[in-house]
């Protein structure tokens, strides 16, 4: 298997101007094709460093993939210096031409003469036609070491990755990599470490790879076979096993976000839901509208800052406020049942908690969170205790309400 070094060409990058995205987005992306990613190197639009980190990345790994340096500027100097360090000559490409020709007249601007540039690319390479800006990328091979170059601009860097590189690299790998990523919440990274160690090192094919993030887990089975149905069936077993010994912490399997296996689940049964949010200012409705066609589940939200929301728009009950404080399961409680009935959805969520950095006037210390779920069946309240932070505080509590409707 290939081990690979991104070179992120750009002085901004060095400045601090951008954060290297591109390198992050390759890195996710070449880790689900099975790559290993040794190294990234971010050097600035100068041509003997960028020469220095070729030859350094050219001793270490057999696939490098620059970003950046394609334009048209005189700053943009990455196929000049790769072909150098690779002893190619560039040659004129008629299909680069025509496409940058196209691009021009698309957007209805005029070319300019530095353009030309974009029309060159190292000897013998492979052209990546860039659909989405004017640079195209190339790939090309050398003493078996694999160069790839993409544009810098985030977007354009992302669709030719996926429709230009992935391909090309698919095609370099005898055989098929797949990989599925289970979802999990409700445990922690070590708990899960915990209980796979030895599991993981014991595994060759598929592999097992563990990842943490703002509360939830991953886990990535990654298998080689011959043809894609085949590895598909090295996983399935994998996969199996791993649900019976996590059962309903695991939440979907390659999908991105708890809300996302919240809406599937709501559109096959055929229930909406509704929010009252007190510290999660909104995050919980902000989340479900994130995804398109949200609005065919998700029926609407209460953000209830103030008991005067919570009492006038909910009808939290003043009794209830005054006697156990904004911040209490039955005020949580009150509230899921109140965006119920005002938003006339199936299943309401609430949220209400202290997301700092101060505690409450009632002594409530930073990361105490109730979150409720009101449904036909009846009422449930989750206390949390989510540490500190804002928005830490915030993610946790989103989180569970939409763990406890999934549930
Ligand atoms: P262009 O045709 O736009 O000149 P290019 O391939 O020459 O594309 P650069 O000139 O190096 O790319 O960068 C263009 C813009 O893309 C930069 O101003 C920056 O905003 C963004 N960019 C470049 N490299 C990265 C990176 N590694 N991560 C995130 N953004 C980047
Ligand atoms: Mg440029």
């Amino acid at each position: 298997s290939h081990t690979a070094e991104l070179i992120a060409v750009g002085t901004e990058l060095l400045l601090g101007n951008i954060a290297n995205t591109d390198a992050q987005m390759l890195s996710q992306g070449l880790s689900a094709l099975g790559i290993n990613v040794y190294y990234h190197t971010v050097v600035g639009d100068n041509p003997g460093r960028l020469r220095a980190a070729v030859d350094l990345a050219k001793s270490r790994a057999d696939l490098i993939i620059t970003t950046g340096g394609l334009g048209p500027t005189c700053d943009d100097l990455t196929k000049n210096v790769l072909a150098e360090c690779f002893g190619r000559k560039l040659v004129y490409n008629a299909e680069a031409e025509a496409r940058c020709r196209s691009f021009f007249q698309k957007i209805g601007r005029e070319m300019t003469a530095n353009n030309a540039q974009q029309f060159y690319v190292p000897e013998g390479a492979v052209v990546f036609q860039n659909d989405w800006g004017t640079a195209p990328g190339c790939a090309f091979e050398e003493g078996g070491v694999h160069v790839l170059m993409l544009p810098g601009p985030p977007r354009e860097c992302t669709a030719m990755f996926r429709h230009r590189a992935v391909p090309y690299l698919r095609a370099l790998s005898e055989g098929a990599i797949v990989s599925r990523t289970l979802k999990l919440f409700g445990i922690g990274e070590s708990g899960m470490e915990e209980l796979l160690r030895e599991k993981m090192n014991a595994m060759e094919n598929p592999t097992l790879a563990p990842y943490a993030k703002e509360g939830e887990c991953e886990l990535r089975i990654t298998a080689k076979a011959p043809t894609e149905a085949e590895a598909r069936a090295l996983i399935a077993p994998v996969e199996e096993e791993l649900r019976a010994l996590f059962g309903h912490k695991i939440y979907g399997a390659d999908i991105s976000s708890l809300e996302e296996a919240v809406f599937a689940l709501l559109r096959e049964r055929g229930l909406t839901l509704g929010s009252a949010e007190s510290c999660t200012g909104g995050l919980i409705a902000k989340r479900m509208t994130d995804l398109p066609g949200s609005s065919a589940v998700f029926r609407g939200g209460v953000v209830s800052y103030t008991n005067a929301v919570k009492e006038g728009v909910l009808g939290v009950p003043h009794a209830l406020l005054e006697e156990y404080g904004a911040v209490s399961e039955p005020v949580a409680r009150a509230m899921a049942e109140g965006a119920r009935r005002v938003l006339g959805c199936d299943i309401a969520v609430s949220t209400t908690g202290v997301a700092g950095p101060d505690s409450d006037d009632r002594g409530n210390p930073v990361g105490l969170v109730y979150v409720a779920i009101a449904t036909p069946e009846g009422t449930r309240v989750r206390e949390l205790h989510a540490g500190s932070g804002r928005e830490r505080v915030r993610t946790a509590a989103a989180h569970n309400a939409f763990d406890l409707v999934r549930r």
